[in-house]
């Protein structure tokens, strides 16, 4: 473990999972946490006033040296992505983002880091795997031979071997978690970035407020996938990071769902029945993807066990205030909470 005194460095800290997690460093009593992301303060959808902010570019290698100088622990969550329909459309920018990993690598070797973590994703598995509605449990070998989704998941994939050689190489303690989905209170919820958990919360929310009884479905309903609780995922990177595992391993629940049920949830939530319509020609994904935990169980004894429903109904209720807010012509996030429970 990171003594409270080691300087961490948390990148993409102005995103959901990244926010998250500096907020968790924090309730934890790390007392020297630098938080860097692109995006300018005001648009951080967490922000805290005892952390150093910095508003940097990555992608440039002066920059990832300003970031990296004197942090022991080196979180990169930094990348330029989204949902499907954001990776589906912008597949260059999505591999641009190997820029960031690369020159964060150098820098962390450079001003010797102790510890590196990189957040690699689901979208690195073999398509050909996923072709099946039942949901397949993507063992972490399943990655190769190398079919990842385009763009977004071979710059994945890519960095991943990235962090393997520069550990071989170079002796960085690099650690690779593999996300899948992940949702929760703080993430992207409108705007075109946002996942399917936070969409479809949105959409029930706009139908119950509208009037209008019905909802957009992206694909047939039938894609099975797993989502993993932002809570779950925060503890999981802790114990990757300071664990002994080399390779890259899987990280999220294995709930698996249909995206039917998903709604049928939310609905739920809500309280109200929507009529669906299916957009076929939309971005759908893979059809059948979930996590095979097998690895980390062994590993760690644990898994990402907060069920969907719990989790849903948190996010919906957030998402619910923010939609509000927004409504009100105040912020559609809240950009600074409270000081929280340090
Ligand atoms: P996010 O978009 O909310 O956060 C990423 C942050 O990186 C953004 O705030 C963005 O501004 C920042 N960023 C992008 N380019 C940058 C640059 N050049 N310099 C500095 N900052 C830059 O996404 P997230 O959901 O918090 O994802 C965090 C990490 O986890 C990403 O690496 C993502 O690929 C990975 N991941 C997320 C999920 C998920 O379901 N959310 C699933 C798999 C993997």
């Amino acid at each position: 473990m990171a003594e409270k005194s080691t300087l961490v460095l948390v990148t993409g800290a102005g995103g959901f999972i990244g926010g998250s997690l500096v907020a968790s460093l924090r309730a934890r009593g790390h007392q020297r946490i630098r938080a860097v992301d692109i995006k300018p303060f005001e648009a951080w959808y967490q922000r805290f006033d005892d952390v150093e902010n910095l508003s940097l570019d990555l992608n440039l290698k002066e920059n990832c040296e300003r970031a990296a100088e004197g942090a022991g622990n080196i979180y990169n969550l930094a990348a330029n992505m989204g949902g499907m329909g954001f990776i589906e459309h912008n597949k260059a920018l999505c591999m641009l983002s190997v820029l960031i990993n690369t020159h964060m690598l150098q820098a962390a070797v450079k001003y010797g880091a102790r510890r590196f973590f990189y957040s690699s994703s689901a979208c690195v598995y073999n398509g050909d795997k996923q072709t099946s509605f039942e949901a397949t449990s993507l063992k972490e070998e399943d990655a190769y031979p190398a079919l990842a989704e385009d763009g977004y998941g071979w710059e994945k994939l890519f960095s991943e071997r990235m962090c393997r050689h520069f550990r071989e190489d170079y002796g960085l303690y690099t650690r690779v978690a593999r996300f899948h989905n992940v949702y929760g209170p703080w993430g992207t919820w409108y705007g075109g970035r946002e996942k399917a958990p936070a969409a479809i919360c949105r959409k029930v929310i706009e139908a119950k407020i509208s009037g209008k009884h019905e909802i957009g479905i992206w694909g047939p309903g039938n894609q099975e996938r797993s989502f993993m609780y932002i809570d779950d995922c925060i503890k999981g990177v802790d114990l990757i990071m300071n664990s002994g595992i080399l390779e890259p391993i899987n990280l999220g629940s294995s709930e698996a769902v249909t995206i039917n049920q998903l709604v049928d949830m939310a609905e739920d939530i809500a309280g109200i029945k929507l009529k669906r319509n299916y957009d076929l020609t939309a971005p759908k994904g893979v059809n059948g993807r979930n996590s095979d935990n097998t690895l980390i169980q062994k590993y760690l004894y644990w898994e990402p066990d907060t069920s969907l429903r719990a989790g849903l109904e948190k996010t919906y209720r957030w998402i619910h205030d923010q939609y509000l807010a927004r409504e009100r012509g105040e912020a559609g996030v809240v950009r600074e909470p409270v000081a929280d429970a340090r």
